[in-house]
C-alpha cells in the first residue's frame, strides 16, 4: 500500500453542518449552524461518480451534522442529481425518523446507521440543545425504521471500557434489531478535547469480552471483531500482505460548501495556521476526479503519508492497521508525520490483542 487512490469507494457529503443534539463528546465544530449544502455541490460531485459507479458498486455517505436536519425536501434534491446507480447511506442520530422519513428511505433506497451508545444508562451523554437525554426520542425513532421493517445499522461510542459492557452492550444490540455494529471507542477529536488515554488491560479486556459475547450469538456483523478475525485468518494463511489495498482510499468528505478533504471526514471545518482548512480543493471550481488526483500534492497528505510510511517500519500492527487515520495524529500529535496515537492503541492494537486473548483463553485444551 503506497500512496493514495485516485478513485474512491466512497463519498462522504455534508447535506448541513446543524445537529439537533449536542452530545458531550461530539467533534463537530459547526453543529449549532445550519450551513446547508447548495444543489450544485451536489451536481459536481454526481457529474464525478458517474463513471466510478458505472464500473461497480459505490456508495455516497450522507453524514452531517444531523444529515436529517436539511429536512426531506432539500435531501431529495441533492439526492436527485446522482440518479439509481449509486448506493446511498445516512448515518443518523434517529431523533427525527418517523414514518414519512421512513417512506423517503424506502423510495430513495437509502440504508439507514444509528448512532446510539446502549442502553438508557449508556446514553447519558447523548443529549439535546437544552441537556435534556435524548434516549427516548432514538428509541421512538428506531421503533419506526422496525415497523417499516427496515433494516439499520448501528455506531456505539464507548468512553469508559469496563468489565461486563461489552456482553451489556452486545446483548443491547441484539434486542435493538440492527444487523451491524460498529464501536468505537471514545476519541479526542475535533471540539472534544477530553483524553481518551485509557488503561490498556481495560481496553484489550472489552474487546476480549466483546468477541466472546459476539461467539455466543453471532447474529450481528461485528465490525472490528469481523476485520480483526479476517486478519487473524489471513496470517494464518499467509495471505495478510494481500489484504490492505494497493493505495489507500482517497474518502473524499464533500463539505456544505464544496471543499474536499480527503482521508478524514473529522478534518472538514477546522483550519490550522500551518495547514490551513485541509481541503484539496472545491467541487464547485474544479472536477472532484482533478482534485483527487492531485490530493497527494497537498501538504499535510504529503506529511500524513510520511508517516504512514513511519508506521510500516516501526509498528508490527501495520499489517491490520496500515497506517492509521489522519485526523487522530493531528488532534492527539499536533502533526501527520508521527507513529503511535491513543486512538490506534485503543482501536487497533489493543482491539487486536483482545481478539488475541479471547482466543488464548478459549484455546482447546487438546489443541
Ligand atoms: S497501530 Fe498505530 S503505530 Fe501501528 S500502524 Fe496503526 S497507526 Fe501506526
Amino acid at each position: 500500500m503506497r500512496g493514495i487512490a485516485a478513485v474512491p469507494s466512497y463519498v462522504v457529503m455534508q447535506p448541513t453542518t446543524l445537529c439537533n443534539l449536542d452530545c458531550v463528546y461530539c467533534y463537530l465544530p459547526l453543529r449549532a449552524v445550519d450551513q446547508r449544502m447548495p444543489v450544485a455541490v451536489a451536481e459536481a460531485v454526481a457529474t464525478a461518480v458517474r463513471p466510478w459507479a458505472a464500473s461497480g458498486r459505490f456508495s455516497v455517505v450522507w453524514h452531517g451534522g444531523e444529515p436529517l436536519a436539511a429536512g426531506r425536501e432539500h435531501l431529495a434534491a441533492l439526492l436527485a442529481p446522482f440518479g439509481p446507480a449509486v448506493e446511498h447511506h445516512v448515518q443518523t442520530n434517529a431523533t427525527l425518523i418517523d414514518d414519512a422519513w421512513c417512506a423517503f428511505f424506502v423510495e430513495h433506497g437509502i440504508r439507514v446507521s444509528v448512532s446510539v451508545d446502549g442502553p438508557r444508562a449508556r446514553n447519558g451523554e447523548r443529549v439535546t440543545r437544552g441537556g435534556r437525554p435524548a434516549y427516548d426520542r432514538i428509541l421512538t425513532g428506531v421503533a419506526a425504521l422496525r415497523r417499516h421493517g427496515l433494516p439499520f445499522s448501528a455506531l456505539a461510542v464507548v468512553s469508559r471500557p469496563e468489565p461486563g459492557l461489552a456482553t451489556e452492550l452486545y446483548d443491547y444490540f441484539l434486542d435493538l434489531g440492527c444487523d451491524v455494529l460498529g464501536i468505537n471507542i471514545e476519541e479526542t477529536e475535533g471540539v472534544n478535547i477530553r483524553t481518551n488515554a485509557r488503561d490498556a488491560a481495560s481496553v484489550t479486556g472489552f474487546w476480549a469480552e466483546l468477541v466472546g459475547a459476539w461467539r455466543r450469538d453471532p447474529r450481528i456483523h461485528l465490525r472490528e471483531v469481523e476485520w480483526s478475525l479476517r486478519y487473524a485468518g489471513a496470517v494464518l494463511a499467509g495471505t495478510a500482505d494481500d489484504l490492505l489495498p494497493r493505495r489507500l482510499d482517497p474518502i473524499p468528505t464533500v463539505g456544505h460548501d464544496g471543499s474536499v478533504v480527503v482521508l478524514s471526514p473529522e478534518l472538514a471545518g477546522f483550519s490550522d495556521p500551518r495547514y490551513g482548512d485541509f481541503s484539496s480543493g472545491n467541487v464547485l471550481t474544479t472536477p472532484l476526479a482533478e482534485i483527487l488526483s492531485g490530493a497527494g500534492r497537498t501538504p499535510w497528505v504529503g506529511e500524513f503519508l510520511t508517516g504512514v510510511e513511519a508506521c510500516r517500519s516501526s509498528c508490527p500492527y501495520f499489517g491490520f492497521c496500515g497506517g492509521g487515520h489522519a485526523a487522530n495524529r493531528y488532534f492527539e500529535l499536533g502533526r501527520f508525520d508521527g507513529t503511535e496515537t491513543e486512538h490506534c492503541r485503543n482501536s487497533k492494537i489493543r482491539l487486536l490483542e483482545g481478539v488475541l486473548e479471547h482466543a488464548r483463553d478459549h484455546e482447546s485444551p487438546a489443541a
